[in-house]
Formats: C-alpha cells, structure tokens, sequence
C-alpha cells in the first residue's frame, strides 16, 4: 500500500510568556492512501494539535512532514494556502459555515479559489450536496438548518474538491446519537467510494470503529496503532488456483 503522508520526530511546544508547554512529543507515523485513520484521545492529548500540523494548519517545532513526496514543514504560508486548497478537504466540530450564504453558495466556495466556471461551480456543488441528502435545501441559510443539515453542508463543502485527504476534527461533537452515527456513515462512505483517505480526530471509542487503523493519543505522544485489518498476506482461494 502507498503512503501519502509520513511524519518523522513531529514534536510541538507552545510558548505562552515564560512558560512553555509540551503539546506533541516524538510523533512519527504513516497514513496509507486510501484508508481511514481515527486518531483517539482525551481532551488535551494533542490530538487537534497533531492534525493541525498534518493538515499545514500549523508549523510543528520540529520534525518534517512528507505529504505526497513534499515537505509541508518547509512550505512559506503562501505555499500552504495553495497546497490546502489543492489536497485537503477539512470537517470541523463547528462545521465553520458562513453564515451570510446559503447551503449551495457555502459549497461552491473551495471552487471559487480554484478558478473554476459558475456553470460547472453550481452544477458540481448542487449534486455534491444531493449526495449527502441536501436536494431540498440548497438556499437555505446555515441558521435556518439543524445541526445535522449543517454539518451535511460542510461535508459536501470538505469532498467538493475531491481532495486526496479528509481531516475532520470531532465532527459530530455537537451532535445527538443517531444524527453521529448517519454522519459517520456517509463521510466514511464517501471517502470510500472515492478512495480517499480520511483522517478522524476524536475521543469517541464508538467512532473509532469506523477506522481502519486507529492511533492511541496520550499526553502528546503515540500510545499504540491498532489496525482493525486482518494481518498477513491474503491466500488465492483454491478455486482460483484450478482456473
Ligand atoms: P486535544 O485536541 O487532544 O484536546 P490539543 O491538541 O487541543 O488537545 O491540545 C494539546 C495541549 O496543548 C493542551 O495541553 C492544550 O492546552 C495545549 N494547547 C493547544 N493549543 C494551544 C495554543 N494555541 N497555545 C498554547 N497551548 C495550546
Ligand atoms: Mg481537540
């Protein structure tokens, strides 16, 4: 399997005045193409630090950051503006929605930046949005929608570009039960289908299920991987081998 991100001896310090405070200790991990990942924790375990660095949200204090055979850490922040819109897609808690523009509006942003034509902008965002159950709400505003339907809205916003990478940062911390688990559902779903890699921040055991590897967070360092795949190579079925 390919590797599209590999972090080496990450580390991050924060410095408020005199003090310092260790957020992200001695990092190194892989990301395969193609998978989901959960990163779980509890809160302050530096999980939204670690996938801020990932995402070239925020320099680390040391270490690198391969992403697609580049290093983000050594990128200028003009570069980083132009390598988020080309490769990531990003979910947040909040869903970070304007909330002067409507669900369609909100949704064709990411291909405003990329220069492409209002026709294809419309047409690409209003079935982005019917894939995630939105046909019947493309001019509403994010205050005139559930929170469920906004985070719908921000996710067909995260996919619209087709990224290589998904970050999502407790995606359905402010949601109820039931509205989570069709949420997982369809962000997991899509990444699927389109072979995309998503990466999960969350302290939610229930959602680390949907991952195919799930990275222990504790105290700013790797706790342990646990890969919800079976190991070893796969065996041709002898009926294969008689063909
Ligand atoms: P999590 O997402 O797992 O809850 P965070 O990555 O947000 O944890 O935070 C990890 C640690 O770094 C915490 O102790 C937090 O207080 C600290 N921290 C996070 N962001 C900042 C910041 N901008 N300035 C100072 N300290 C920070
Ligand atoms: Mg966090």
């Amino acid at each position: 399997m390919e590797n599209i991100i590999e972090l080496r001896g990450v580390k991050k310090i924060y410095r408020m005045g005199p003090e310092r405070i260790p957020a992200l200790s001695d990092i190194n991990l892989c990301f395969e193409k193609g998978q989901i990942y959960c990163l779980l924790g509890t809160s302050g375990s530096g999980k939204s630090t670690l996938l801020n660095i990932i995402a070239g949200l925020e320099k680390p204090s040391a270490g690198e950051i391969i992403f697609n055979g580049s290093h983000i850490e050594q990128m200028s922040e003009k570069q980083l503006a132009l390598f988020r819109q080309k490769y990531v897609g990003f979910v947040f808690q909040s869903y970070n929605l304007l909330p002067t523009l409507t669900a369609l509006e909100n949704v064709t942003l990411p291909l405003i930046f990329c220069g492409a034509p209002k026709k294809i902008r419309q047409r690409r965002a209003r079935a982005m949005l019917k894939a995630v159950g939105l046909e019947t709400r493309y001019n509403h505003k994010p205050s005139e929608m559930s929170g469920g339907q906004q985070q719908r809205v921000s996710i067909a916003r995260a996919f619209i570009n087709n990224p290589q990478v998904i970050f999502a940062d407790e995606p359905t911390g402010n949601l109820d039960t039931k509205t989570t688990f069709d949420m997982m559902d369809l962000i997991t779903g899509i990444a699927h289908e389109r072979k995309q890699t998503l990466i999960i921040v969350t302290h939610d055991i229930e959602i680390a299920h949907y991952a195919d590897t799930v990275i222990h967070i504790r105290d700013g360092l790797v706790e342990s991987v646990e890969s919800a795949r079976e190991p070893g190579p796969s065996v041709e079925k002898e009926s294969d081998l008689f063909e």
